[in-house]
This record gives structure tokens, sequence and C-alpha cells, in this order.
């Protein structure tokens, strides 16, 4: 694919203030691991990983810990090296799960598998397997199965949009690790079958876009730089194919259907370090920012650390007090209150919003304006799904296709009456789930 001149892009969506400034001139820097770490095993899109250590176990940074249960399932890892205190229930941003409790004495050394000097694509989704290593955009869908897709791809896109609002993770990546993650891009693909790949980055990130498109023709690599416009949800998996190749998922489709696959440019990264420094994924790079935290960041957050701990390492909060936490970005995180909660390998931002930045007032009633409509790139109408909620009739809110909505808050954003549109479409998705009215 040749490296674009016009910013390619896809249908509707909204332009939300990005905010990134706050933390996007932060390099890259590590938080030291904390006392204590909290390792959910519920981090990936499967079921729960298998606990395979009991209490009083001695582990250290890189110990599987539990096992993946299922082909949609991942492999945990302590990322520290101590001793397992507990396992027991604790919250996640989305409910609950068993968390291994790990205390931290700092002594022992990292465990890391041999190098792979130039694997096959079986090799290489094997190692990518037994390190864990899942989408780090968010979804934590398993790589080494994505990359096994049935189907005959001919585009392999790595995602550097980085659309959210706040989150500068992946651009600090694409300039501060801009050697691995473009090998580990290189291996994605290969472990894909392929032996060329774009990067698609939007045009709001121009640095990067330089520093990466020099990496690929200075050493002269089979890939290119793709330019995209700066617009929301731009990197969600179904616009970014659309944008670079022009061609449509199916609703209920997955992207191999039409000869695609997107990784993100972080799990590029844990895929180089999966497969040519051996290591297991057990830490990530996380953007704290928000006007409500004193030092807005990019760190190398252990796996399994309590956002009190990453809360405290940037300086705390700031003289504006924080209205709202919210885990992930402003447009598809969760809102959170526990800062007991713990990172994991897809939690790519801690947000400590002030009262200029959040909404927390009561929405009004639906004034009928149609506005989420025009915004939804999914072409939904989201004011009748809510609609078709609050009387309890779930039914009809799948009938007008809750079930396709990405849940990227384009129409919660851009309603005046501030209603909980994406709060509604998830309720009426574990409705039709469960076999809802
Ligand atoms: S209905 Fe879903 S896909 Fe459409 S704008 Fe709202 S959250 Fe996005
Ligand atoms: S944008 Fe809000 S007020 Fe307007 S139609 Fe949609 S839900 Fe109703």
């Amino acid at each position: 694919m040749a490296e674009s001149l016009k910013p390619s892009t896809f249908l509707r969506g909204v332009h939300p203030s990005h905010n990134k400034e706050l933390s996007e001139r932060a390099a890259v820097s590590v938080m030291p691991a904390p006392k204590t770490v909290y390792i959910p095993v519920q981090q990936h899109l499967g079921r729960p990983a298998v606990p395979v250590v009991e209490k009083g176990a001695a582990v250290a940074p890189g110990t599987l810990i539990a096992r993946a249960d299922g082909a949609l399932s991942s492999n945990v890892f302590s990322s520290v090296s101590g001793v397992v205190a507990d396992i027991r229930e604790l919250a996640t941003p989305s409910g609950y799960c068993p968390h291994i409790v790990i205390d931290n004495d700092g002594a022992g050394e990292p465990r890391e598998l041999p190098s792979l000097d130039d694997p096959s694509a079986e090799k290489i989704r094997d190692r990518l397997d037994e390190c864990g290593v899942v989408g780090m955009g968010g979804a934590g869908f398993p790589t080494a199965m994505k990359l096994a897709a049935k189907e005959k791809i001919d585009a392999f896109i790595i995602n550097g949009a980085e659309c959210e609002p706040y989150i500068t993770c992946d651009y600090r990546i694409m300039l501060d690790y801009t050697e691995q993650f473009v090998r580990g891009a290189q291996i994605l693909a290969r472990g894909a079958g392929l032996d060329n790949f774009v990067i698609a980055i939007e045009e709001n990130k121009p640095d990067a876009i330089d520093r990466v498109g020099r990496y690929i023709r200075d050493n002269k690599l089979a890939a290119a730089v793709i330019t995209l416009k700066t617009k929301y949800p731009q990197g969600a998996e179904k616009q970014l194919i659309y944008a670079v190749t022009g061609r449509r998922v199916p609703v209920g489709k997955l992207p191999a259907s039409v000869g695609a696959l997107v990784d993100n440019v972080h799990t590029a990264l844990s895929a180089y370090l999966a497969v040519s420094k051996g290591q297991p994924l057990y830490r990530r790079v996380m953007t704290v920012s928000g006007r409500g935290i004193k030092n807005p960041s990019n760190i190398w957050v252990c796996n399994g650390t309590p956002y009190r701990d990453i809360i405290e390492f940037c300086g705390g909060e700031s003289e504006t007090p924080a209205v709202k936490m919210i885990s992930g970005g402003p447009m598809m995180g969760f809102a959170v209150s526990d800062t007991g909660i713990a990172a994991t390998k897809t939690s790519g931002s801690l947000l400590l919003l002030t009262d200029s930045e959040a909404f927390t007032g009561e929405p009004g009633p639906c004034i009928n304006c149609a506005e989420c409509a025009a915004a939804c790139p999914m072409k939904l109408m989201p004011m009748y799904i809510d609609s078709y909620i609050l009387a309890g009739d779930a039914k009809n809110a799948v009938k007008y296709g809750a079930r396709n909505c990405i849940e990227c808050g384009c129409c919660a954003f851009v309603c005046p009456a501030k209603r909980p549109l994406v709060q509604s479409i998830r309720l009426a998705k574990k409705k039709a789930q469960g076999g809802g009215k």
C-alpha cells in the first residue's frame, strides 16, 4: 500500500477537544513496582484465567500465576518478585473477579524466555500465546488467535490513531520506542503470514508520522505510514479499516472477513518484547492525565498496581479537586470511585477530571433533536434504544441495533440533554444476552 497524501477517514463521528497537551510532552518513565500488587485473573476478552499458584508461593516478575482457560482466555503473570499473600475477589472497572495478591520483596530477577531469531508464523503465535499478549487498545482479544484467522488476509494495519482525548501512551511509544514497536509490527505481520503492513496515525501527531516514516524508509522496510484525519472514533476497528482500505466490515463479522487485521501500537511493542526479548506481558505504558492530577505522565506500570499508588506516584491530586475518575478514556472508559482498582494489560489511561472537564449533573429528557443519530458512526438511532430500555423493552432496543453499537460514546458526547446513552446501550446488550424481554 502506498503512503497516502490525503488524510483518510470514515463517515460521521465527532470532534472532542483533544486535551493531549497535558501529557504529550511527558516521555515514558518507569513507576517503581508498589509494595503489593493485586493482579486480576480477568484481563482479556474470554473466560478468567485459572490460578496456578497458592497462598505462600514464591514468584518473580514473569512467573505464570494464572493459566488461560480456553481459546479467548490469556495467561497472566506476576509483575513483581515476592510471595502470594492471598487470592480474593476484588473490584475491576466493570465488575468483580479473583485477584492474586502478591507482596513485593523487590529481590528476584525477572523470568524471561529465550529470544526467537527468524521465527516462523506458527512459532510467533505460540510465543504470543505463551506470553499472554492481548490487544492492548482496550479489547483484550488474544493476539495469537487474531493472527491465526482462517480468511485470506492482505491488509495488516497497526492502529496508531489514538483518537480518544487525553490519552498519549501510544503516541509516546511511537516516539520513545520507535524501533521496538515497528519491529513488533513486523513480527505481528509475519505471525499473520504477511511481509508488509501499514501504520495508521492521525494527522494531529505530525512528529510521530515523521519519525515512524523515517525509520521505515531508513531501514527499507516493506511498510508505510497512512495519515488519518483527526476525528473520533478514528481508531475504532471498523472505522479504521474503512479509512485505510475502503472496505466495510459487515455487521456481526470480524475484520478478517474483509481480509484485514488491526493491532494496536502497544500490542506491537509487547509482541517485540515477547518474541525478541522473551518477556511475558506483565507491565504496560499508561497515561495518567486530567486537570485533577498534579503531574500528568506516561509511565510503565506493573500489572496489578492499585490506582491510589499510581496517583501518588504522579504527585497526587492537583489543587483543583477532581470530580470524576475514569479508567480508560473519557469517551469509552468507565467512571470509577474505588482507588483500590488495579492496572491491567488493557489499562491505557487513568484520568482525574475536574469540574470544568466532566459533567456530573442530572440528565434531562430527550428533546428528539436527532443529534445522536447524526453523530453515530454505526448509523444507529441511540435515542430509540435509550427510550426502549427506559421502558424495559430490551427486545425493541436490540431491534434498533444495540448489538451493533461499538460503545464509542459519540451519541452521549453530542446529546444536549446529556442522556447516558452508552449505559442504556450496554444495558440493552446485557439484557439481550440474558434473554431480556
Ligand atoms: S450508538 Fe453506539 S456506536 Fe452509535 S454513537 Fe452511540 S455509542 Fe457510538
Ligand atoms: S441527542 Fe439526546 S436529546 Fe437529542 S435525540 Fe438524541 S437522546 Fe434525544
